[in-house]
């Protein structure tokens, strides 16, 4: 039987490859220092003999007895409030973190993925978005604590690849939405969705032009998959290249929720990407891998998700003190 660990087990992508790996015949090892992720999440895989989980933090010494045949490291906080209130778990998770896995993978002789992400190209000044382009990133605005991290995870990951022969596979993921996602972790989704819910207005940020390309996470998590059984070392882009405004996507769960509230415009957070839109060729053509579900069956499923949780969940303002994390 083959064996994984995931790491960020318990968060949103996490607990979808966790999910899909069980479904596929693996022995699943999840882990996950619960500082944004839930174990509500997997709760349901706990029955499962072939699911461990180790609620561990991946940025200290990692052990984990038996063989490993994959590594996947996809913990990190990975919205934008998240990051701004724990920038030091952010920035230690994807350079720390991701050198333990590597270590681990040496050990193991199992291939890693690492989720490496659209913010490596910043507030992109090339459109659609290719993994050739370098980015334009502010090393020191307030993202980017998350955006230098995963650059330097894929700097490290490539070099464990050249240097010590390490099996490595970077997926570079855009937006992505689906149950699990937090309603209050600040994306825009949940957040316009849990304003509908709450019969509040709808907080645009900025003008509202700037776009994004959502992408289901049963796609993304079948890209995910054909990218690791695939012999390629280089970035991949995953998601969705259907390219929308912020403002017609308010409309959009306005619409797709029926609320009688309005959208109000709120200052735009310092270097907001104007535009962002994955070029998917690499993808298409080595993976043959498109995106098959389109936002409007994709938004109703998450929709149903969210209006399936109590009220208390709802109303659920996030107290939690991070400030122990910060070291
Ligand atoms: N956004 C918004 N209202 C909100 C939350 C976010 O208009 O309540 C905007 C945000 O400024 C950004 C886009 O929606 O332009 C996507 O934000 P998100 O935090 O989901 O992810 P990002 O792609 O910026 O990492």
């Amino acid at each position: 039987m083959q064996r994984v660990l995931i790491t960020g087990a318990a968060g949103f992508l996490g607990s979808h490859l966790c999910d899909r790996f069980i479904k596929d015949g693996f022995h699943v090892i999840g882990m996950d220092n619960l500082i944004t992720g839930d174990l509500k999440n997997i709760e349901h895989l706990f029955k499962h003999e072939h699911f461990e989980f180790y609620h561990h933090d991946v940025s200290k010494f990692i052990h984990v007895p038996g063989k490993l045949d994959y590594i996947l490291h996809f913990a990190s906080p990975a919205s934008p409030i998240d990051y701004l209130k724990i920038p030091i778990q952010t920035l230690k998770v994807g350079s720390l973190g991701i050198h333990n896995c590597l270590g681990l993978a040496r050990v193991k002789k199992a291939r890693v993925m690492i989720a490496s992400t659209s913010e490596v190209y910043g507030d992109p000044t090339v459109h659609p978005q290719t993994e050739a382009y370098w980015g334009n990133v502010n090393p020191v605005g307030p993202r980017g604590v998350y955006d230098e991290a995963k650059r330097f995870q894929e700097a490290m990951t490539m070099a464990y690849h050249t240097f010590h022969g390490v099996e490595t596979r970077i997926v570079r993921i855009f937006n992505t939405y689906g149950p699990r996602m937090r309603l209050n972790d600040g994306r825009v989704l949940p957040a316009f969705i849990g304003q509908a819910l709450r019969g509040e207005d709808l907080t645009v940020f900025g003008d509202g032009s700037q776009t994004r390309s959502f992408c289901y996470v049963d796609d993304l998590v079948e890209g995910i998959v054909r990218l690791l059984m695939s012999d390629y070392a280089q970035p991949v882009n995953i998601g969705n290249p259907d390219e929308i405004t912020i403002s017609e996507f308010a409309e959009e769960i306005i619409k797709l929720t029926g609320t009688q509230q309005k959208v109000i415009y709120k200052p735009l957070p310092t270097d907001d990407p104007k535009q962002r839109r994955p070029d998917i060729t690499v993808a298409r053509q080595l993976l043959g891998w498109e995106p098959k579900v389109n936002r409007a069956e994709g938004l109703k499923i998450t929709y149903d998700y969210f209006k399936s949780l109590s009220p208390d969940d709802l109303n659920k303002i996030e107290h939690k003190d991070f400030t122990n994390y910060n070291r």
